[in-house]
C-alpha cells in the first residue's frame, strides 16, 4: 500500500508532545510490514537540517490564501534508519518550507499564547501538502492526516477544489484524532484562509457555533477516523469528554476505531538507551539502581531508597497538575520522593517551584523540555505518575513499564487501556502492571501512592511487577496492522463512493 501522513511534528525533527513521537515511530512500523509511507510536515526553525541530511528540492509551489499567495519550497528527508537495523523501507519525509510561517522558535505558540495566524499556517502547509503529490507524480492509495492541524487537507479533498481533480478522486483519507481538546477554532472572518469554498461553512462541515473548526472539518469528511485509545473513543462520543463534537463523532461511530499507541522500540529501550548512565533490561536491573543514584543526584534529591516517582508531562490541567498541586503534601508525607519534568502554563511552573521549595531534597522539579532527561526519569524513577483528567493514550506510561518503572494511573482513556491494577486476582495471575485510581479527586491518588509505597516494601510483590511491565508487548506492531484494517476499510469505503457518485 502507498501511505501518505500528513502531520505538524514528526519526532526527531520537531516535538512538543505524543503527536511527534508516533509520528516519528508508526511509519517506520508500517515501512516494516511492506508499506511505502511518505510523510510531510513543516520546515519549522527548530528542524537541524544538516544533521538530519534534509536537502531543497527544485519543488515549489504558489499557495493562495485568502488574498495572499504564499511560496512555498520542498526539503526532502528522511526518519532515521531503527539503530537496531531493522528492516523496512525507508520514509521519505517532506519539509514545507514558507519562513514567514514555519521559521520561528516555537511550532504553534509564543510564550503561552497561540501564534495568531495558526489557520493561515497550517491551511499552507495542508494544502501544499496535497500540492506536491501532483507534482511529484506521486500517486498514494490513502492520505493520513492527523489532528486540526492537518484535518483541513481532508476537508480540501472532500469540498474543496482539489477533490474535484481526477488524480485525487481515488484517494482514500484517514484522520487521527490525538487529542480531541484541540480543534484549530477560529474566527469566522478568518474563513477565507482555509481556501474552501463558502458553501463549506456550514452545520454539515467547519461551521461550529458561528467558529471555523479545522478538526471538525476532518471528522465529517474523512472516510475512516480513528484515535488512540478504545476507551478513548467511547468516551469522545459522550458530553462529559466530547468538547462539543460528541454529536458528529457519534454520527460517525461506525468509522471511528480506537487504536493503542505504541513506542518505538529504536528510541526506548532500556538495553541500549545512549541517555543513561548504566543499561538494563529484563532480569538484569542493577543498572536501574545506578540510574536511579544518578537521577536523585542531577536532581539534587537526597540518596534515598525510598520509592522514587517521576512525573513528565506538559504542564496543563489535562495531565492533572491541579490534582497534583493539592494532593502533593499529602504524598510528600509519605517515605518518597518525586521527580518532575514539564512545561507548560506559567502559573504552574510557579506552584511548582514554590512547592519544590517547601520539600527541599524531597521534590525535585525541571521546568524544562530535555528529551535526554526524559529517558533518564524512566529508568531512574520507581514509579511513574499520572494523575490525569483525561488522556487520549499517554505514551509514559508505556515507555515506564519498558523501563521497569511502575505506572500509577487514573482509570480513563489509554491509561486504563494500558494499566493492569493490583488486585488480589491480577497478582494471582501475575497480571497486574500497576496502580490504577477511580476519581478525580486528591484522596484517590494519595490511596493509589500509599498502595504503591507498600508495595514496594514487598520485594517479591515489586519485581512481579516490574517483570510483567517489561515483557508487555508495547511495540507498535500489532497497533501497525490494526491500522493496516483502517486504510483498508477507507480504500474500500472510497471505491463504493466512487462507484454510487459515478453510476
Ligand atoms: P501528550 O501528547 O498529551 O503531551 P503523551 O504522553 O502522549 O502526552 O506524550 C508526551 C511525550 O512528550 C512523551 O514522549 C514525553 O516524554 C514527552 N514530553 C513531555 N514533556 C516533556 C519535557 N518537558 N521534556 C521532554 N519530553 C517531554
Amino acid at each position: 500500500m502507498k501511505l501518505y501522513w500528513i502531520v505538524s511534528e514528526v519526532a526527531p525533527f520537531a516535538k512538543t508532545g505524543g503527536l511527534a513521537d508516533v509520528a516519528g515511530a508508526l511509519p517506520k512500523a508500517l515501512a516494516a510490514l511492506g508499506h511505502e509511507v511518505r510523510v510531510a510536515m513543516p520546515l519549522y526553525q527548530s528542524v537541524v537540517r544538516a544533521r538530519f541530511d534534509i536537502r531543497p528540492t527544485d519543488l515549489r509551489l504558489a499557495i493562495s490564501v485568502g488574498a495572499r499567495v504564499r511560496d512555498v519550497r520542498i526539503w526532502e528527508g528522511a526518519l532515521p534508519a531503527p539503530t537496531n537495523g531493522g528492516a523496512g523501507r525507508q520514509v521519505v519525509v517532506y519539509f514545507v518550507e514558507c519562513a514567514p510561517l514555519f521559521d520561528r522558535g516555537e511550532l504553534y505558540h509564543a510564550t503561552g499564547r497561540d501564534y495568531p495566524d495558526n489557520l493561515e499556517r497550517f491551511s499552507v502547509f495542508a494544502q501544499a501538502a496535497l500540492g506536491l503529490l501532483p507534482a511529484l507524480s506521486w500517486q498514494p492509495e490513502v492520505l493520513h492526516c492527523h489532528d486540526w492541524q492537518s484535518a483541513l487537507a481532508c476537508a480540501h479533498l472532500a469540498m474543496g477544489a482539489v477533490g474535484s481533480q481526477p488524480f485525487f478522486a481515488p484517494l482514500a483519507t484517514v484522520l487521527t484524532i490525538h487529542n480531541l481538546a484541540y480543534q484549530g477554532l477560529f474566527p469566522q472572518a478568518q474563513w477565507p484562509l482555509t481556501g474552501l469554498p463558502e458553501a463549506a461553512f456550514t452545520m454539515n462541515g467547519l461551521e461550529f457555533y458561528g467558529q471555523v473548526n479545522c478538526l471538525k472539518g476532518g471528522l465529517v469528511s474523512a472516510d475512516g477516523l480513528t484515535t488512540v485509545s478504545p476507551t478513548y473513543s467511547r468516551e469522545i462520543q459522550t458530553s462529559a469528554f466530547g468538547c462539543g463534537l460528541e454529536g458528529v463523532l457519534r454520527a460517525r461511530a461506525e468509522d471511528l476505531t480506537g487504536i493503542v499507541n505504541g513506542i518505538d522500540p529504536s528510541e526506548w529501550n532500556p538495553r541500549t538507551d545512549p541517555h543513561l548512565a548504566a543499561r538494563f533490561g529484563p532480569g538484569q536491573l542493577a543498572g536501574k539502581a545506578v540510574c536511579k543514584l544518578e537521577l536523585q543526584q542531577r536532581s539534587g534529591l537526597a540518596e534515598h531508597n525510598g520509592l522514587l516517582i517521576g512525573m513528565i508531562q506538559r504542564l496543563t490541567e489535562q495531565k492533572g497538575l491541579d490534582l497534583f498541586l493539592e494532593g502533593a503534601p499529602r504524598l510528600l508525607a509519605l517515605p518518597l520522593q518525586i521527580v518532575i519534568l514539564g512545561t507548560g502554563e506559567p502559573r504552574y511552573h510557579e506552584q511548582l517551584q514554590q512547592l519544590a521549595e517547601q520539600f527541599p531534597g524531597r521534590l525535585a522539579v525541571h521546568l524544562t523540555f530535555d528529551e535526554a532527561l526524559a529517558h533518564q526519569i524512566e529508568a531512574g524513577a520507581d514509579a511513574f505518575l499520572m494523575p490525569s483528567r483525561f488522556e487520549p493514550c499517554g505514551l509514559n506510561q508505556l515507555y515506564s513499564l519498558r523501563y521497569g518503572t511502575v505506572p500509577i494511573v487514573r482509570r480513563i482513556g489509554g491509561l486504563s487501556d494500558t494499566v493492569v491494577d493490583v488486585t488480589p486476582a491480577s497478582s494471582a495471575a501475575r497480571t497486574a502492571t500497576g496502580f490504577v485510581f477511580e476519581d478525580y479527586a486528591a484522596g484517590a491518588m494519595a490511596g493509589a501512592v500509599k498502595r504503591a509505597v507498600a508495595a514496594f516494601r514487598d520485594h517479591t510483590l515489586w519485581s512481579s511487577l516490574m517483570a510483567a511491565g517489561m515483557q508487555q508487548d508495547v511495540s507498535w506492531s500489532r497497533s501497525a496492522r490494526e491500522y493496516v484494517t483502517v486504510y483498508e476499510r477507507a480504500i474500500a469505503k472510497r471505491q463504493m463512493n466512487k462507484a454510487t457518485t459515478t453510476k
